[in-house]
């Protein structure tokens, strides 16, 4: 049986896959294919990547835009944190659609399901599968076909830490990889996201909980070997969504915007500054438009501002302006090492709800080079063991590749399959059509 487990190490920088740091993955990038060229989405944020991932479609598709974003909604522009459990079934009933575009759950349904193990923020969790074609299991709530609740023994009540990760991936191991065995089974991990937002990076707290998170893949790779010996074709994807940097500096955005008379108040919706982290995006309500220009020439001259994006811009990053989203700023970064040596500073956009980011701890959200630095790591059929392609890949190249080694089609997603041509997983396809799609 063809089947593809998908494991990822929330964002888990490129550079600490080392055989100090983490052995396991070091050892595991002998037998797999890795991708020195792959890239995170932008924002460069779980919920984003998520839905990313998922569809197989940037964000200008799949309309999941940002960990927080805004949608104008009876006329006026609400602010919305994308990781509410809800945030999506509150999509559905504003705009009609919860994501745009269909996502693997749904590709999969009626060839043989998948199944989401998953400990970040609830709404990146529910973004895999937001309309119920399979199950989706997390702290907050597990659900199955149809977005039904599963029963309380069935429940995934564990922890955000390495403790819960641990536990989740020895269940995931048993009861999805070895007696359930739908053809795509995701792990995705906590870690090590959640030690570096309070804790700097390479910093001994953050290095230990870095090596709890490679012992999860060890384990999922010891199940997938034992899948292997009887019989099943596994396609085992291994990686992470989006790097980190270290915070050098906080910028209230919205307080800056009214300072310069570019915003009425703090709480006015003419214009609304919305952090995702490392960037921000800017929204302007339909009727101040006429503003655009001023708040372009302000945001070019400030200081903590790196790329700034106008609304037509937003596509070469993979957005659209859409709900008034008028700018995108990845917020100004650079090489700086931190405490530990750990090369990669930038300021951070404060938050609307008052989440404190800590100075000198890791986030992540804009285009700098070590957020924009995950992992991706390929072991199975069309891949060759122990070497690294270094071309430009995407995100939303995960998806097809799924899909093609389930043989089933992925017509409709912006990114390609990263097989070689010499996989053929159908009679059917030639290397020109796989060029070619
Ligand atoms: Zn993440």
């Amino acid at each position: 049986m063809r089947r593809v487990v998908l494991v990822i190490l929330d964002g888990l920088r490129r550079d600490f896959v080392t055989a100090e740091h983490t052995p396991h993955l070091a050892e595991f990038a002998t037998r797999a294919e890795r991708f020195s060229g792959y890239r995170s989405a932008f924002p460069s944020a779980t919920r984003v990547v998520s839905a990313t991932l998922a569809t197989g479609c940037w964000p200008a598709r799949h309309e999941l835009q940002g960990n927080s974003l805004a949608l104008i909604e009876d006329g006026a522009l609400v602010p919305h944190d994308a990781g509410h459990p809800d945030f999506l079934q509150h999509k559905r009933r504003a705009t009609g659609r919860s994501l745009a575009v269909p996502t693997l759950a749904e590709r999969l349904a009626p060839h043989g399901g998948a199944i989401v193990f998953n400990n970040v923020s609830p709404g990146a969790a529910y973004a895999h599968d937001p309309d119920g074609h399979g199950h989706v299991y997390h702290r907050v709530g597990a659900f199955g076909p149809g977005r039904t609740p599963l029963p309380e023994s069935e429940q995934l009540r564990i922890t955000l830490d390495a403790a819960g990760d641990r536990a989740m991936t020895d269940r995931f191991t048993a009861e999805v990889l070895t007696a359930r065995r739908p053809a795509l089974a995701v792990l995705w991990l906590g870690e090590p996201d959640h030690i570096q937002h309070g804790a700097p990076l390479g910093s001994p707290e953050h290095l230990d909980v870095l090596r709890a998170a490679d012992r999860n893949v060890a384990a999922v790779v010891r199940a997938v070997d034992r899948l292997r010996a009887a019989g099943d074709d596994v396609l085992l994807i291994v990686g992470s969504d989006h790097g980190h940097q270290t915070v050098g500096g906080i910028v209230d955005i919205d307080a800056a915007l009214v300072a310069a008379g570019l915003k009425e108040s703090a709480a006015s919706g003419d214009v609304l500054a919305i952090s995702n982290g490392t960037s921000a995006l800017i929204y302007v309500h339909p009727e101040h438009d006429a503003r655009r220009p001023r708040l372009d020439a302000f945001f070019r001259t400030q200081p903590w501002a790196g790329t700034v994006l106008t609304a037509e811009e937003l596509a070469s990053v993979g957005q659209a302006p859409r709900h008034g989203l008028a700018f995108a700023i990845s917020m100004k970064a650079d090489d700086t090492p931190n405490e530990f040596g750990v090369p990669g500073t930038s300021i951070a956009a404060k938050p609307r709800d008052g989440k404190p980011d800590r100075l000198g701890c890791g986030q992540h959200g804009g285009l700098a080079a070590f957020e924009q630095s995950p992992v991706l790591m390929i072991d199975g059929q069309g891949f060759s063991p122990g070497t690294a392609r270094p071309d430009p890949v995407r995100i939303v190249d995960v998806a097809p590749t799924v899909l093609r080694h389930l043989g089933v089609d992925h017509a409709g997603m912006d990114g390609h399959p990263l097989q070689s041509c010499a996989f053929h997983p159908k009679e059917t396809l030639t290397c020109e059509t796989i060029l070619a799609s």
